[in-house]
């Protein structure tokens, strides 16, 4: 089992430089073969004094490449140290966070949410062909109208059709009058197999969807089908704030989950991450991916390992019970937004368990919306804003809004 305690900055900083020290070193050693190397040395620094005290910044410098799938076969031995931290992250992700038994998943650090559900969407497409013999226009795509349109754009590039179902207007929950529907109607197009996404969280409402009504429907009707969550908006919130969801690796329909570490646990750019349990990722392989030591599951190719080594080194210096302490205080922050906005009569959207508070549109204008930032549901015409309690996001910064929009509320009121 993956441990997840926390560690102090000295601990850390040593495992990344051991790690790095198992590395390839392109100015020690001779390596002639690979398209690599350090950072450009006109431009970064390579030996500044303060970078023995910067673990993440060394391995920018460093810059090991983490292609391929490190918890499954073979990887290119010249970066063998820092994916050692690529394994270690993907096993506390999915041990820890997810509840999958030990190493009992695959994974890896994808450029974002969006290549996540595009690898799981490409497994699962391979998987049916392969297994069952289908081809694309017997497969479906099936998720909610609230669903990340990372789910279109895999419907794009895997040219398979989707099906979406539409979500009560208050509860945000999955129709299943309608869910019915749409089985019936693709049934009738010809589909048997569905690649279900089932949502943690929404990234407009962060609502989330109860996967066992897709299950239940699908196999009333006889439909093949698999399980991927999008949890790449709670995937690091909601598993602390509602420990008993199903939405993890004990659920027996559930195969693969999307993360997102550049969301709540501010992470750089470049840290999706891709969780699924074993036996399944060799559907993506490129057998083609000959130079590769390997091979590769993955979609991206060549990636940076610092990117492993910075959500790793976050997750370690919060240890678990840091982390539900985190998680706690952007749910009591978003709880008091809530009661407020109650008080004031003001109409929302909260998942319980959720730091995303979604405001009805006629409770405010554009200049309100503009002043603090709030997101709209759509840019033309919107019915909604966001507001995401974040690390930045606290009581004293949402009093200011608080008072606007009661404000607004007293204008309104005061027309009618
Ligand atoms: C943000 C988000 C994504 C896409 O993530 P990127 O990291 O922007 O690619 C997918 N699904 C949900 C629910 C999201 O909130």
């Amino acid at each position: 089992m993956q441990q997840w305690t926390k560690l102090n900055k000295e601990t850390i900083r040593t495992i990344v430089f051991n790690a790095l020290e198992e590395n390839v070193n392109f100015y020690d050693e001779n390596i002639l073969g690979i398209p690599g190397s350090h950072l450009d040395n006109k431009v970064f620094y390579q030996d500044a004094p303060f970078l023995k005290d910067a673990p993440f910044l060394t391995a920018l410098i460093h810059n090991p490449n983490h292609i391929g799938c490190h918890t499954l076969g073979a990887s290119e031995s010249f970066f063998r140290g820092t994916h050692q931290i690529e394994r270690e992250l993907i096993g506390l992700c999915a041990e820890q966070i997810l509840k999958a038994e030990p190493g009992s998943c695959d994974g890896y650090v994808a450029a974002g949410g969006t290549e996540a559900n595009l690898q799981a969407i490409w497994i699962y497409r391979n998987y049916f062909r392969n297994i069952d013999g289908v081809r694309n226009n017997s497969i479906c795509i099936l998720c909610s109208r609230d669903s990340h349109y990372s789910m279109s754009k895999a419907a794009n590039v895997f040219d398979l059709d989707i099906a979406t179902v539409r979500v009560d207007d208050n509860t945000r929950a999955i129709d299943e009058k309608h869910l019915q529907e749409v089985i019936t109607a693709q049934k009738a197009k010809g589909k048997s197999h569905f690649i279900v996404v089932a949502n943690m969280m929404t990234t407009m409402f962060g609502s989330v969807d109860n996967a066992d009504i897709y299950a239940a429907a699908l196999e009333a009707n006889g439909c093949q089908f698999m399980i991927h969550v999008d949890a790449a908006f709670g995937g690091f919130i909601y598993p602390f704030t509602n420990p008993d969801n199903t939405l993890n690796f004990q659920n027996k329909h559930i195969t693969s989950v999307t993360l997102d570490a550049h969301k709540m646990v501010q992470a750089p750019y470049g840290t999706g991450i891709f969780l699924i349990r074993k036996g399944l990722m060799q559907h993506a392989n490129t057998k083609e991916a000959s130079y590769v030591e390997g091979e590769d599951f993955t979609l991206i190719g060549s990636r940076s390992g610092a990117n492993a080594i910075a959500v790793w080194m976050i997750l370690m210096t919060y240890g678990r019970y840091g982390w539900e302490e985190k998680t706690t205080t952007l749910l009591n922050r978003a709880a008091w937004l809530a009661a407020e906005l109650d008080k004031a009569g003001i109409a929302y959207y909260r998942n319980p368990y959720s730091n995303i508070i979604t405001i009805r549109s006629e409770h405010l204008n554009k200049g309100i919306a503009g002043k603090y930032g709030l997101v709209p549901d759509n840019h033309q015409d919107a019915n909604w804003y966001k507001v995401v309690v974040m690390d930045h996001v606290t009581i004293d910064r949402l009093i200011p809004l608080l008072e606007d929009l009661k404000a607004y509320q007293h204008e309104a009121c005061l027309a009618e």
